[in-house]
């Protein structure tokens, strides 16, 4: 079977070096397999994403010299089939409607004095909606209060009679060949109960990649660290939906000159500025250790 790669960044700010990294591994492995590389708009995010990154990604990605498969996919024409496969994990019943906002899970988290957070740092749940009545989640709902869905992990688990398992695979140093790792077990409970479809789009990141991974037929993620906690519930949203569990790779992060994660939000130096500054695609390749 011909592998498939995917790069999927967000276009809600412009690409910096550390998405120059990811998609350059994912080509550079593409190539080494013999494989196909996908790019995918991961633009859920109605509020935040912008066409006018959209198309620096593709102005950023193309003047690094990469190419990919087209049609490209973009997520926000997806909406369907992610509604899909909410349906699918309501019917089992491993779902439930949280009406609660940002101030009131901060409240009743200070009122349990718990400390836990998940993998992103985020209070993890305290569970208010989980016990709700039927009658009350359905006078809330038809009086139109607004909503997110959360996933009962609990529950979930619950439906699965095999081991959440996944195989991580790695490039060697040159990133010219790839060795598999042996299983690695997940622990989707340390996310809590975390939103799989939010109140203002109707779906989420773990949701809509594990969708669209399936879609595309991907068997390599290649993706950076800070998302390797996710794949325990992406595993978990493959089991449920009957999906195929890709390989994974997560690479270490790039980080800038004071040793910090790059970050759109901090505005890390963009691929555009470095171009700007006389830059050339093998000065970028070179910064980043391909040769
Ligand atoms: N869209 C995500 C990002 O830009 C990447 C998602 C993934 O590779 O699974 O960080």
């Amino acid at each position: 079977m011909q592998p498939v790669f995917r790069f999927a960044p967000s276009p809600n700010g412009l690409l910096h070096l550390g998405h120059a990294y990811s998609a350059l591994l994912n080509e550079r492995l593409a190539r080494t397999c013999k494989g196909r590389l996908l790019l995918r708009i991961e633009d859920i995010d109605i509020l935040r994403c912008k066409p006018e990154f959209e198309h620096a990604i593709y102005e950023d990605l193309g003047w690094l010299g990469l190419q990919w498969e087209k049609p490209v996919l973009r997520q926000s024409e997806r909406f369907d089939a992610y509604g899909k496969a909410f349906a699918c994990l309501k019917d089992m019943g491993v779902v439930y409607p949280c009406f609660c906002s940002r101030k009131d899970i901060a409240q009743a988290v200070a009122d349990h004095m718990t400390e836990e957070v998940d993998p992103d740092g985020a209070p993890i749940y305290p569970g208010t909606c989980r016990g709700l009545s039927l009658a009350e989640v359905h006078s809330r709902i038809n009086r139109g209060d607004e909503h997110a869905w959360r996933l009962d992990v609990e529950k979930a688990l619950a439906c699965i009679d095999e081991p959440l398992i996944y195989e991580r695979f790695e490039p060697d140093q040159n990133n010219n060949a790839v060795k598999s790792i042996s299983a690695f077990e997940c622990y989707s409970l340390r996310w809590g109960n975390p939103i799989i479809v939010r109140k203002e789009t109707p779906t989420s990141y773990h949701l809509s990649v594990v969708v669209d991974d399936a879609q595309q037929g991907v068997t390599q993620v290649v993706r950076g660290r800070d998302l390797e906690p996710a794949t325990d519930l992406h595993v978990l949203l493959q089991k449920l939906l009957g999906l195929p569990t890709p390989v994974y790779y997560h690479h270490e992060l790039i980080r800038g000159g004071q040793g910090e994660k790059l970050s759109k939000s901090l505005f890390s130096e963009s691929l555009a500025e470095l171009r700007a500054k006389e830059n050339t695609p093998e000065d970028i390749r070179r910064m980043l250790g391909f040769y």
